[in-house]
């Protein structure tokens, strides 16, 4: 297997600047260790973007600068001017903002802490400090070529990591156990890192949508929630699957039946045009016509990425995060009922929406996997 493109960070840079031009300000810091990455492709813990109308800045220090020279060298990373901090971040900003002489400078309102931007006001008195969200999160919202690539990749591996869930799963292992033998898998496949701490629900622990594995033992008539994700070249997927073990009743079985239609539903719903909320009344309506409108205790899906959690999320309108589907958006659909006393049911994959429909990137068997 051939390592997959890089990234064009160049280009990432080239629309930030255009959108802070056309923002009227001078200066973005880009402090979010995410949105960093993006724009640059520097995975240490620390380091700030100062993006300009001349490009990217990258300010990190002597923990990096060594390696992030290396990286660049190697195409590895965005090809930038470097400013190595050795007197505190604050100081090396206020010396990159006073090079650029910018006046209006824009920051990530959900990231910079009050205590951080007090500090940045004291820098330089002139300097108008503009509160700018989503500005990166607006670019990645629609993946471009290395990421899709990435995102396909790591799909079709927590794929294979899935079809293996047989292999693994038994009566009287316990859910700990389970989680462990799924995170090994993960590993295997060549993943950096599971996305989030594998979730292994089982019997009465299904009915909680964010269980975490206890040492409970798997048991006869059980349904087990199977909820893992990977990392790959920094970006997560993530993918649910049910399994029983031995026979379950039939009022179970009713369960896994409604929730795997609501999710078809949703699925066929995707395609570029139709709104993140269309998606969501598919997969709900589906359920509330068994009856099951209240046992659907969450959204629909959220978006994948450098994030295992970010846009777009696929709630209901009401919820007042509404957008517009385009080809290059990856997120999951994942319906689930939750009924005390009879257990829960989630069932998972990540989607590509292409102009007509969607591409499943977790393409594998939904069937219940009976244990
Ligand atoms: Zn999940
Ligand atoms: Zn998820």
């Amino acid at each position: 297997m051939g390592e997959r493109s890089r990234p064009d960070w160049a280009r990432r840079v080239q629309a930030t600047t255009r959108t802070i031009r056309d923002a009227d300000v001078d200066a973005l810091v880009v402090s979010n260790p995410q949105n960093v990455r993006y724009l640059s492709g520097f995975t240490g813990s620390t380091a700030w973007l100062v993006v300009s109308a001349g490009g990217a800045r990258l300010l990190t220090d002597g923990r990096y600068s060594a390696f992030v020279r290396q990286q660049m060298a190697a195409g590895r990373q965005l090809t930038t001017a470097l400013d190595v901090v050795e007197l505190g971040y604050d100081k090396a900003l206020g010396d990159v903002l006073a090079s650029l002489t910018a006046k209006r400078v824009a920051f990530e309102a959900q990231t910079v802490t009050i205590a951080g931007l007090s500090r940045w006001q004291r820098l330089d008195a002139g300097i108008e400090w503009r509160p700018m969200d989503d500005i990166i999160e607006a670019q990645r919202l629609v993946k471009d070529a290395a990421e899709i690539e990435s995102l396909r990749e790591g799909g079709r591996r927590l794929a294979e990591v899935a079809a293996g869930l047989g292999r693994i799963l038994a009566a009287g292992r316990t859910e700990i156990d389970v989680a462990r033998a799924i995170d090994a898998a993960i590993e295997r496949a060549g993943f950096e890192r599971p996305a989030f701490e594998t979730i292994v629900a089982s019997g009465p622990n299904s009915a909680y949508p964010h269980a975490r594995p206890t040492a409970r033992p798997l048991a006869s008539g059980d349904l087990v929630v199977l909820d893992f994700g990977g990392v790959l070249d920094g970006y997560c997927v993530d993918l649910t699957r049910m399994a029983a073990v031995g026979r379950i009743d039939s009022e179970a079985r009713s369960l896994v039946a409604a929730v795997q239609e609501a999710q078809r539903a949703a699925i066929d719903a995707v395609r570029a045009g139709v709104t993140t909320a269309s998606v969501d009344r598919a997969a709900r309506s589906s359920l509330e016509r068994r009856g099951l409108g209240a046992a659907f205790s969450h959204g629909t899906g959220h978006g994948l990425g450098l994030d295992v959690h970010e846009a777009p999320r696929i709630s209901r309108a009401e919820s007042g995060h509404v957008t517009t589907l385009g080809a290059g958006m990856v997120f999951t659909i994942e319906p689930g009922a939750y009924v005390e006393g009879v257990g829960g049911v989630r069932v998972e994959d990540d989607v590509l929406v292409t102009t007509d429909g969607c591409e499943v990137l977790t393409e594998c068997s939904r069937e219940l996997l009976v244990v």
